[in-house]
């Protein structure tokens, strides 16, 4: 039964594992958002993610966003590790039973979930609710950025560790490369998505480093965000199956 309080998913055309029909919205919700920035979700967040934040934009378009996103993060504030997880729980228990429907219905349905599409872990008991319910969902594959690496701030990498349903990119910027490079240091199974003023700018920060990685086809307009084939994400899979580091650019270019 669901609690009185609920958490609400968000149908994001980018990432949904089901398309309508006509290749125009996303049919199933499975992303999750909080309110973007340091005053509410976002800890870690930096001076170039304030300056360029796309979700904290749609935030200030639409005000029916803004609310889901601000009930969110109502329902979780005061809650410990337990309680969080129950909510969470329960939205992804509704993401499951929607899944369901539309396979009965004949369709493919991936079992991926986005946890933040908006906003970030903003305490260490918020990122172990998480750890638990994806531990308990080993059926859905789910992914995540975070800015919450560093440890004189806040650090979820540690409880986010050994969780083979979940891929954890580090959301890296210029102000924060330093600071990722030592969390890669500590924890080398995460990938980087790396913000860039552009793509060949993204290639020359990190031309360093080692392992592979990829220009986001969707961020450079290489691909549809959606259509009647699916989202950019799915369609990609380059995150939701970590396959490697990820570059996008400030000037899609
Ligand atoms: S690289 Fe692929 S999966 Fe990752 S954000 Fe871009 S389109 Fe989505």
């Amino acid at each position: 039964m669901a609690s009185a309080t609920t958490l609400r998913r968000s149908a994001d055309r980018k990432v949904t594992n089901l398309p309508s029909p006509n290749g125009k919205t996303a049919r199933i919700a499975n992303s999750f958002g909080l309110p973007a920035g340091a005053a509410h979700s976002c800890p870690g967040a930096t001076a170039t993610c304030e300056r360029v934040c796309y979700a904290g934009k749609l935030e200030n378009l639409y005000k029916g966003l803004r609310e889901v996103l601000v009930g969110n993060l109502e329902a979780l504030t005061g809650l410990d590790r337990a309680g969080m997880a129950g909510l969470l729980s329960e939205m992804i228990d509704e993401f499951r039973v929607d899944c369901d429907g539309a396979e009965r219905r004949g369709a493919t349905v991936p079992r991926d979930f986005r946890i933040h599409w908006d906003g970030d872990f903003f305490s260490l008991a918020y990122a172990q609710a998480w750890a638990d319910v994806v531990r308990a969902a080993p059926d859905i594959r789910f992914w995540v950025y975070t800015r919450s690496f560093n440890p004189e701030r806040l650090d979820v990498l540690p409880v986010l560790k050994g969780l083979d349903n979940l891929t954890v990119y580090l959301s890296v910027d210029p102000d924060n490369l330093g600071a990722a490079k030592a969390a890669r240091r500590r924890c080398p199974w995460v990938h980087w998505a790396y913000l860039a003023e552009t793509f060949a700018d993204g290639r020359a920060d990190l031309a360093d480093l080692p392992g592979k990685r990829y220009p986001c086809p969707e961020n450079g307009r290489r691909i549809p965000l959606i259509n009647e084939k699916g989202s950019a994400c799915i369609r990609c899979g380059v995150c939701p199956s970590g396959r490697g580091d990820v570059v996008f650019s400030i000037a899609k270019r």
